[in-house]
C-alpha cells in the first residue's frame, strides 16, 4: 500500500500538497512534526504533517520528502485546529498561518552542513551507518544533509546525525537546530568525594597553604547556604574576589566540578512569592460574579472602571486554575504593559509565568515555546501579546484578554489578519476553558455581546482605596486664542494645574496623539508642502535629526533649508507631535525633567521598560508621549493628565473614531491619581461641546454606547453588521482603479446595496502602491460562509482575468 502525507508549507497556497512517504516513514511520522520537503524546481521547505493517508495525489505526481526533522510533534492537533479555523474564518491559507504561528527558528531556511569534529576518535565505537558518515568525512570536508541521505539511503538521518554529534565524531554547521542554542550558564559545586564531614575538613587544611583557594572554597559554601540554590561561576568568582583562573585550578585539581545548566532569558531571581492581596467588596463581589458565570458562559467581560483593581481579581482566578494543574495564557494589547505586569505577576507566581513577545528573539521564544509544550513548570502562566495565542498549549484552564478594547489586537498586515481577542474565544473553546475579557473601556462588540447574554457581564464601578475618578476640565483652545490665553500649545488653565501640581511634587502625563515634531511643513510663500515620493501624505518634521519623515513607508530625507517649490526660506510649521510638546515643556519648566514615550524613544528591547521605570522611580516630572501612555500602566504619583488636543483624534475618517477617541481619553485619565489623591485631566479642544467629551467628563460609558450604537444600526456598521474590507493594491492607478470597478460590480450581482465601493482611502497611495477599498456589509442573518465562499469564487475569477492578475488582493474579515 501506498503512504502518503499532506504537508502545510509556509507559503501561501490554496491547498495542502501531498507527498509520498515509505511505511516505515508512515509509521514513524506523527500528524505535527516537521518534515523538510522539496517543492518547485528547485526550493525546500520546512512543512508540518497535517494528515497521513494512503491516497494519492489526482493532478499530480507525489514527489518523496526530503528527510523528516523531528522525532516527535512539535505543533499539536489542538493547535492545527485552531490554524484551520484561523484560515477558514480569516480567510487566508494555512501556509500563512504557519508563517505567523511557528518562530522562526523552527523553519528550516537553508541546508544544514555537516563537518568532520577535530578530535581523534576510536573508529570501533561507530556503528555501521556511523561508519558510512565519519568515512565519508574523510575525504570531504563538509557535508549537507542530503548527501547523507543518500550515503545512507533512508531519510531519516536525524538520530545517526545526532548519535555523531553526541560522539563528538561531528560537528554541525547549521541552521537547522542551531538557529535556537539554549543558553548554558557555568555552575560549580564541590566534587561528591568531600561531601563527608572528614573530608571536607582535611581539604579545607590542604589548601590552608592556598588562600585564594581556601577562600572561594569558603564562598561556596557561604553562598550555597544563603541562597540554597546551585552557585553559578560568575557569582563566586565576584563573591570571592577570586579570578576565573583560580576557580579553573580547583576544577583542575578536583576540588570542584563544574556543570552546565540551560536558563532561560527571561529570569526570575526574586525569592519566595508574595501572597496575592485580599480583595475589597467589589472586587470580591465581581469575582464571584465571574465564577458564577462561568458556570454557564464560557467568556465573561468584566467591565471595570481604570483602578478598580481589575488584575488582583485576575490573580485570583488565575490561582485557581493553577491549582487545577492548568495552564493560564494572559494576553495583553502590546509589550508596553508587560514591564509592570511581569513583575507585578512574578510577585505572586514566580517562576511560572513566562514572557512572550515580538521583542523577544527567536532563540527565547522557542524557550517558552518547548516550556509550553511540554506543560513544564516554568510556563502555567504565558503572559504574551497577540502571537501567543499560537503556543502550543496542551491544557489551559484561562484566557485572560486585558483591555480588550484595544486595536492593536487584531494584526493588520500580513496575513493572517487576525483578531487575537476573537480567536481566543475559538481557542478556549477548542481546550474546552475559559476566557476573561476586562476593561475600563469595552469595545462596542464584547459589551454588545454581554448585552446579547452571548457573553457573562461583570462589572465593578468603584476605583480601589475608593479614590475618586479624575475630575475632567474641557479647554476651549479657541477661546484661549483669541483672548491670547496661549503660549505654544498650552492653554493658561493647564499651565497653572501644571504649575501646582509640581510644586506639590506630583507627576504630569501630557498626551499627544501623534510623534514627531509637525505633521506638516508648509512654505509661508508659495503653500507648497514636502510630499512622501512614495505615498499620498506630508512629510512629518523630526526636529531632533533635523529630518522630514514619512510615517508609512520610512522614507526620510534632510529638512531643506528652502521652499522645493519656490525657494523661499521661510517655511512653516504646521501641527504638532510628541517631540514639539516636549521642546514646549522644557522650556516652559526648565527646572524639571521631562521625557518622551513614542515610537521613536521606545525602540530596542527595553526602550519602554526603560522609560516607565524611570516614571515609577520619580526621575521625571513630566513624561510626553502618544498612545503607548494609556494602556493600563500603574503609577502612584502621576496626579495631572492633560491631553493637548483632542480634535484631530474625533475628525479621523473611520467610522470606529469616535469609540476610539473615548476609550483613548478615559484610559489616559485612567492614569491620574490612582493612589489616595484625586486626579485631575485636562483636555484641550476646539469643540468642547462634542458628545464624546462631554461623556469622557463624566465617565459616561452607557452614554457613549448607546450613542454610537445607534450610529452602527443606521449605518450598517459592526457589530450590527459584520464587514470584510477588499483592499485592491497596484502601482499603476489605472489598472487598480479597472480591477475595483469589476471587483465592485461583480460583488454587487451578489450582495446588491451591502457593497460600498471601490473607494480611494484618505491615503491613497503608499509605498508607490495606489490603493482602492470594497466594502462588504454582511448581515446578522446571512451565512457569514456563504458569503466568503461567494467572494472567493469571484476572487477566482478575478485572478483568472489577465490584466487583473498583478494587482494585489487583499482580504480582511472584521477590519479595524
Ligand atoms: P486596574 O487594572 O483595574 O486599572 P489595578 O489592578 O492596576 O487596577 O489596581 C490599581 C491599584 O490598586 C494597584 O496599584 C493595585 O496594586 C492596587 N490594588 C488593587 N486591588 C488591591 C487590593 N485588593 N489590595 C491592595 N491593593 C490593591
Ligand atoms: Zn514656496
Ligand atoms: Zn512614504
Amino acid at each position: 500500500m501506498p503512504y502518503f502525507i499532506d504537508i502545510i508549507i509556509p507559503i501561501p497556497l490554496q491547498k495542502l500538497f501531498t507527498y509520498s512517504i515509505t511505511k516505515a516513514e508512515a509509521e514513524f511520522l506523527k500528524i505535527g512534526m516537521r518534515v523538510s520537503v522539496p517543492f518547485g524546481k528547485s526550493k525546500i521547505y520546512t512543512g508540518i504533517v497535517a494528515r497521513i493517508h494512503n491516497n494519492p495525489p489526482t493532478t499530480y505526481e507525489a514527489k518523496e520528502i526530503h528527510q523528516i526533522l523531528d522525532e516527535g510533534p512539535i505543533v499539536n492537533e489542538k493547535q492545527l485546529q485552531l490554524w484551520q479555523w484561523i484560515a477558514n474564518y480569516y480567510m487566508c491559507t494555512l501556509g500563512d498561518v504557519m508563517r505567523a504561528a511557528l518562530p522562526s527558528a523552527f523553519i528550516l531556511e537553508s541546508e544544514t552542513i555537516i563537518t568532520k569534529h577535530k578530535k581523534l576518535i576510536d573508529e570501533s565505537i561507530l556503528l555501521d551507518d556511523e561508519f558510512l558518515v565519519y568515512e565519508a568525512l574523510q575525504h570531504q570536508s563538509s557535508l549537507k544533509i542530503h548527501d547523507i541521505s543518500n550515503i545512507l539511503d533512508k531519510k531519516n538521518v536525524l538520530p545517526v546525525i545526532k548519535r555523531l554529534i553526541e560522539k563528538e565524531v561531528i560537528a554541525v554547521e547549521e541552521e537547522i537546530y542551531e538557529k535556537y542554542k539554549p543558553k548554558l550558564v557555568r555552575y560549580v559545586k564541590l566534587h561528591a568525594q568531600f561531601a563527608s564531614q572528614s573530608a571536607l575538613q582535611k581539604l579545607l587544611e590542604d589548601l590552608s597553604r592556598a588562600p585564594k583557594q581556601h577562600q572561594v572554597v569558603l564562598t561556596l559554601f557561604s553562598i550555597s547556604a544563603k541562597t540554597k540554590k546551585p552557585v553559578k561561576v560568575a557569582d563566586l568568582s565576584t563573591e570571592s574576589g577570586a579570578s576565573s583562573s583560580i576557580i579553573k585550578s580547583l576544577i583542575d585539581k578536583g576540588v570542584l566540578e563544574e556543570y552546565f545548566i540551560q536558563t532561560d532569558r527571561v529570569q526570575y531571581s526574586g525569592d519566595d512569592n508574595e501572597d496575592s492581596k485580599s480583595l475589597n467588596d467589589y472586587q470580591a463581589t465581581a469575582l464571584t460574579e465571574i465564577k458564577e458565570s462561568f458556570k454557564d458562559q464560557s467568556v465573561v467581560l468584566l467591565h471595570g472602571v481604570t483602578s478598580s483593581g481589575k488584575t488582583e481579581v485576575y490573580v485570583k482566578l488565575i490561582e485557581d486554575v493553577l491549582n487545577k494543574g492548568q495552564q493560564v495564557l494572559y494576553l495583553l494589547p502590546e509589550i508596553a504593559l508587560t514591564a509592570q505586569l511581569i513583575t507585578r505577576l512574578q510577585n505572586y507566581f514566580g517562576e511560572q509565568v513566562a514572557v512572550f513577545h515580538s521583542k523577544y528573539s527567536s532563540h527565547e521564544r522557542v524557550e517558552v515555546w518547548n516550556h509550553v509544550l511540554n506543560n513544564s513548570a516554568k510556563a502555567q502562566i504565558v503572559l504574551g501579546a497577540r502571537s501567543s495565542i499560537f503556543l502550543p498549549f496542551n491544557s489551559l484552564g484561562l484566557i485572560i484578554v486585558d483591555e480588550e478594547h484595544e486595536q492593536s489586537f487584531k494584526q493588520f498586515d500580513p496575513a493572517p489578519r487576525y483578531h487575537a481577542r476573537d480567536t481566543a474565544v475559538v481557542l478556549a473553546h477548542i481546550h474546552n476553558s475559559k476566557v476573561l475579557l476586562g476593561s475600563a473601556t469595552p469595545s462596542l462588540e464584547s459589551y454588545f455581546n454581554a448585552k446579547q447574554n452571548k457573553y457573562g457581564f461583570v462589572e465593578i464601578t468603584k476605583r480601589f482605596n475608593d479614590v475618586l475618578m479624575p475630575d475632567v476640565e474641557l479647554v476651549d483652545i479657541k477661546d484661549a486664542l483669541k483672548k491670547k490665553r496661549m503660549k505654544g500649545h498650552f492653554s493658561d488653565r493647564l499651565l497653572e494645574e501644571m504649575t501646582e501640581t509640581l510644586r506639590e511634587g506630583h507627576q504630569i502625563i501630557l498626551f499627544q496623539n501623534r510623534r514627531g515634531f509637525s505633521p506638516i511643513v508648509e512654505c509661508h510663500t508659495c503653500g507648497h508642502s514636502p510630499q512622501c515620493p512614495n505615498c499620498d501624505v506630508s512629510l512629518t518634521y523630526h526636529q531632533y535629526r533635523d529630518q522630514l519623515r514619512c510615517h508609512y513607508c520610512g522614507f526620510v530625507e534632510i529638512m531643506p533649508k528652502t521652499c522645493k517649490a519656490c525657494g523661499s526660506p521661510e517655511l512653516d510649521n504646521k501641527g504638532f507631535g510628541t517631540e514639539q510638546i516636549e521642546a514646549e515643556v522644557k522650556l516652559l519648566f526648565p527646572d524639571y525633567k521631562v521625557a518622551r514615550m513614542d515610537l521613536d524613544t521606545t525602540r530596542g528591547k527595553y526602550g519602554y521598560e526603560k522609560i516607565i521605570t524611570a516614571l515609577e522611580q520619580q526621575e521625571i516630572d513630566i513624561l510626553v508621549g502618544t498612545q503607548m501612555l494609556t494602556k493600563g500602566l500603574d503609577f502612584r504619583n502621576v496626579k495631572l493628565v492633560g491631553i493637548m488636543n483632542a480634535d484631530n483624534m474625533l475628525n479621523f475618517p473611520d467610522f470606529r473614531a469616535h469609540e476610539r477617541s473615548f476609550q483613548l481619553m478615559l484610559q489616559v485619565s485612567g492614569r491620574a491619581g490612582r493612589t489616595e489623591e484625586r486626579g485631575k485631566v485636562l483636555i484641550q479642544t476646539y469643540n468642547p461641546h462634542h458628545n464624546i467629551l462631554q461623556q469622557v467628563s463624566t465617565n459616561n460609558y452607557i452614554d457613549m454606547y448607546n450613542e454610537q450604537m445607534n450610529d452602527r444600526y443606521n449605518y450598517k456598521y459592526p457589530p450590527i453588521y459584520k464587514q470584510i474590507k477588499i483592499t485592491l493594491k497596484h502601482k499603476d492607478f489605472s489598472r487598480v482603479d479597472t480591477a475595483s470597478i469589476w471587483y465592485a460590480k461583480s460583488l454587487r450581482n451578489v450582495f446588491g446595496d451591502n457593497i460600498l465601493g471601490p473607494e480611494s482611502p484618505p491615503i491613497a497611495r503608499i509605498r508607490n502602491q495606489f490603493l482602492k477599498n470594497i466594502l462588504v456589509k454582511i448581515p446578522k442573518k446571512q451565512s457569514l460562509s456563504k458569503t466568503k465562499e461567494a467572494i472567493i469564487k469571484i476572487n477566482n475569477s478575478f485572478l483568472n482575468v489577465k490584466d487583473f492578475r498583478s494587482v494585489k488582493v487583499i482580504l480582511n474579515v472584521d477590519n479595524f
